[in-house]
């Protein structure tokens, strides 16, 4: 079966702490290059039948009023950390303007800690008001969204599990720094692929730049943007610069097109 058509947008490109951070004066946190403006990590995924983010960040709000989304059909997510739920609230907007509550993709895991943080809606008797959601339970066997046929990609954050997901000839994986031989089979044979690589510095959980390249040389993988980058990395046109060929630092408002 032929894979649809997707158009992802980068609605978001740094890590937790965003680029520039509060406080810093580093050359990167000063830079005047909108390159080096980089909200939490977060895509949009568009197909002929669906429009998708993956994950809700702080940012959340900012990005779809950024993105000019209008219409958002369901959101997929990675893992629990709060710089990729954060902005679930502002799912309100999207229950008044499509008047039904928005389907989310969780794994166990996540939905633990959205019914923690989030505890209000998923009330029996909720106030009027809050977000309205709707629960799909998702582990490691591929889902579908519409049109979309959606394959997890497991993926360990040093001892939290995370999942990647991958569309068709498109991966995304982020807040990684080790995949098993079993998920980078998974991985083989995608066309383009988003890996994060945070920093040239070793990082308890997170794929240094130079790790993230040895991962995707490994796979194959011919076209490689990354993502969840932090100020340490460094400007974006002298990293973009020093990289082997075929791979860029991704950028906030980076648009890519894979063809079914
Ligand atoms: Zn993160
Ligand atoms: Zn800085």
């Amino acid at each position: 079966m032929k894979y649809p058509p997707i158009q992802i947008t980068f609605l978001g490109t740094g890590t937790s702490s965003g680029v520039p951070m509060i406080g810093c004066d580093c050359d990167v946190c000063i830079s005047t290059n909108k390159k080096d403006k980089r909200l939490r990590s977060s895509i949009k995924i568009v197909s002929p039948e669906k429009i998708i983010v993956i994950d809700t960040t702080p940012d959340f709000r900012y990005q779809m009023l950024r993105s000019d989304t209008r219409r958002l059909d369901a959101i997929i997510f990675t893992h629990p950390h709060k710089d990729h739920i954060a902005g679930l609230d502002d799912i309100r907007a999207y229950n008044y303007l499509m008047d039904q509550p928005m389907e989310l993709y969780v794994n166990a895991l996540t939905e633990e800690a959205l019914r923690r943080e989030f505890y209000y809606a998923f009330a029996e008797n909720k106030l009027p008001g809050v977000p309205e959601i709707k629960l799909f339970h998702i582990e490691n066997q591929p889902f579908t969204v519409g049109d979309l046929i959606v394959q997890p990609i497991p993926v360990w954050h040093h001892k939290m599990p995370v999942l990647g997901f991958r569309f068709g000839d498109f991966t995304y994986i982020t807040d990684a720094n080790r995949l098993e031989e079993v998920s980078k089979d998974k991985v083989k044979g995608s066309k383009i692929m988003v890996i994060n690589a945070l920093r040239k510095e070793k990082h308890l959980s997170h794929f240094t730049l130079a790790e993230a390249i040895a991962l995707v040389q490994e796979l194959e993988i011919p076209e490689v943007y990354f993502t969840h980058i932090s100020h340490q990395l460094g400007l974006h046109d002298q990293v973009e610069a020093e990289l082997p060929k075929g791979m860029h630092l991704a950028y906030d408002g980076k648009e890519l097109v894979v063809s079914g």
